[in-house]
């Protein structure tokens, strides 16, 4: 298997598929089951899998750190500043992945 996909043409199979295997099938920032790919929207790189709960959480605490109303150290600091996808570099392409979340 490639490591380096077109970056539009990475399946979505594929991320969730390596992902899972990394995370041996839990969310990145807790011990919950996986289930969604999470990106970084501003760069759109793939961070890893987040469970539901998480995959909310981080969106509102990201949200609230940007708007500067995130009381003190962001939750997911962590995770944001080595997600378990980050050392793979995949873009999470807007025409192969976004249609099908
Ligand atoms: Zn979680
Ligand atoms: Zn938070």
């Amino acid at each position: 298997m490639p490591e380096q996909w077109p970056e539009e043409k990475i399946p979505r199979w594929y991320v969730w598929w390596r992902l899972h295997d990394i995370q041996d099938g839990t969310c990145a920032t807790c011990d919950a089951p996986a289930y969604a790919i999470d990106h970084d929207h501003r760069t759109g790189l793939i961070r890893g899998l987040l469970c539901v709960s998480c995959n909310h959480l981080e969106g509102m605490c990201g949200r609230s750190v940007q708007a500067g109303t995130h009381p003190g150290k962001p939750c997911f600091q962590a995770y944001w500043e080595t997600p378990p996808a980050g050392p793979l570099r995949w873009l999470y392409g807007k025409t192969n992945l976004a249609h099908l979340g």
